[in-house]
């Protein structure tokens, strides 16, 4: 079995004005479609490494043999982010989380405003391409982190529950070089509810 492009939950014009359709749709059929072909590609003469889930290949990606291991870096973490990030985006995001991840952010950061303010600042202070993530840790503390090119969470032993593709490509034909605008649209479509579901769902390690 082979890993596959996740169609998106919305239309590609859905997350309009704040994130335009021609981004949204070259970041999914080109971008993200070409992570996982040359993901599936590296592991053509691997059957026993496409039985994992993708969280499961990155959090062991320790174990997986030199000559894969680059291709699954990038590939591998290509894909499980964007995967996530297509969730956790919606046309009816924005707004504040509820209930219990609410409660433990406002635990760890004081606020949500005061949250708000931590990941802008990793994600516009993130030199190059990357990620910056709301993650929980081994020992379910959150955590405000960034990752360089395409590095997942899972990799370093995290979850991640939230998380803005600070590459270029997501954002430089609508907000040119303004990554500080290109955030501040993102906030108006962060999907909450998603949030809450990784936050609460338990990890899945094969399939
Ligand atoms: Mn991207």
């Amino acid at each position: 079995m082979t890993y596959t492009l996740p169609e998106l939950p919305y239309a590609y014009d859905a997350l309009e004005p704040h994130i335009d359709e021609q981004t949204m749709r070259i970041h999914h059929t080109k971008h993200h479609n070409g992570y996982v072909t040359k993901l599936n590609k590296a592991l053509e003469n691997h059957s026993d490494f496409q039985q994992y889930t993708i969280e499961y290949l990155l959090r062991y990606i320790h174990r997986a043999p030199e000559t894969i291991k680059t291709s699954i870096r990038n590939n591998g973490g290509g894909h499980a982010n964007h995967s996530l990030f297509w969730q956790i985006m919606s046309p009816d995001g924005g707004g504040e989380p509820t209930g219990d991840l609410a409660q433990a952010i406002q635990d760890q950061y004081g606020s949500f405003q005061d949250f708000k303010e931590t990941f802008t600042d990793t994600a516009l202070t993130h030199f190059g391409s990357g990620w910056a993530w709301l993650v929980l840790d081994a020992a379910d503390n959150l955590l405000v982190i960034s990752t360089p090119n395409q590095d997942s969470p899972f990799m370093y032993g995290y979850k991640p529950l939230l998380g803005i593709d600070m590459w270029e490509h997501a954002f430089y034909l609508k907000h040119q070089n303004d990554k500080a605008s290109y955030v501040a649209a993102w906030w108006n479509v962060v999907n909450w509810k998603e949030v809450q579901r990784q936050f609460t769902k338990p990890a899945l390690h094969t399939r």
